[in-house]
């Protein structure tokens, strides 16, 4: 079948901000922060509808923003939520710690909750000590483990630590982790393949200089990818410099499929089903 997307034709200069709107089945934004946008939802989502973006993730870094995460998700049928300590704001919350883990494992109850997210390693920012960082990581790994939900991890500049206590708290099924905002390179791609885990693109991977990013994306399994916002962070190109949101994922969704040379369609179909895989819905 041919596709208008096909190889020879990028199309990730297009659309403009008027976006026109991915073919069916659409994406999705697996990684997001509505609360932190501080739009009212209604207009982004609709805005995301119109891109083709279907359905997104909102995702929790502290208590207040995993409790609008969940209460959003049950108010709005294409809202789906993650509920975590990031882990720069974990030293915090840790005077709390059991009531805290406590009611995230509660949020975590909820179906709309599809992750327990977002958590991992922030070595990049000092924000909190890494050994106390490493408790809350493996804290939220329990609930994850004790619930079901997908893992969605926080990685930056901590690659090694990371991958060792995922390899400790393993096995891991297949699709059940999500690296969010991949930022390994090709090396680190192929050791997330050999393990199943999920390789969540932000719109980074479309900058000048990321050639790393784009190399690490060329070696990530089709079928191990998904995308994503971070919004308001990372805008991809051609917006940078504008706030980011949930339609933008249409860019980088448009961008991968070009880098992958895979049609436009395929993709947005292999998308859906990984999505479906990790988050269960
Ligand atoms: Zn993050
Ligand atoms: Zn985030």
């Amino acid at each position: 079948m041919s596709s208008p997307n096909g190889p020879g034709v990028p199309s990730s200069g297009s659309p403009g901000s008027g976006a026109e709107a991915l073919p069916a089945p659409g994406g999705l934004d697996s990684h997001t922060h509505m609360d932190i946008l501080g739009l009212p939802v209604e207009g982004v989502l609709a805005a995301a509808r119109s891109a083709g973006i279907g359905r997104v993730v909102n995702v929790g870094c502290d208590l207040p923003s995993s409790r609008w995460s969940a209460s959003r998700a049950a108010e709005y049928d294409d809202v789906y939520a993650a509920v975590a300590i990031h882990p720069n704001e974990v030293s915090t919350v840790d005077a709390k710690r059991d009531d805290v883990l406590a009611e995230l494992s509660s949020l975590a109850e909820s179906a709309k909750v599809v992750a327990i997210g977002e958590t991992g390693l922030d070595y990049y920012r000092d924000h909190a000590d890494p050994a106390l960082q490493r408790e809350w990581f493996r804290a939220h790994i329990e609930i994850a483990r004790r619930t079901g939900k997908a893992l969605m991890i926080h990685d930056r500049e901590a690659h090694e630590d990371i991958l060792s206590i995922l390899e400790d708290t393993g096995p891991w099924a297949p699709y059940s982790v999500i690296f969010h905002c991949f930022s390994g390179d090709a090396a680190m791609a192929r050791r997330c393949a050999e393990a199943g885990y999920v390789m969540s693109f932000a719109g980074n991977v479309t900058f000048k200089n990321a050639a790393p990013l784009r190399e690490a994306a060329q070696v990530a399994p089709v079928e191990l990818m998904l995308a994503e916002t971070d919004a308001p962070f990372l805008t991809p190109v051609p917006h940078r410099g504008k706030p980011n949101s949930p339609a933008m994922a249409a860019h980088t969704i448009r961008f991968l499929a070009d880098l992958k040379n895979v049609p436009l369609d395929e993709f947005c179909a292999r998308l859906q089903s990984t999505a479906a895989s990790t988050f269960a819905w």
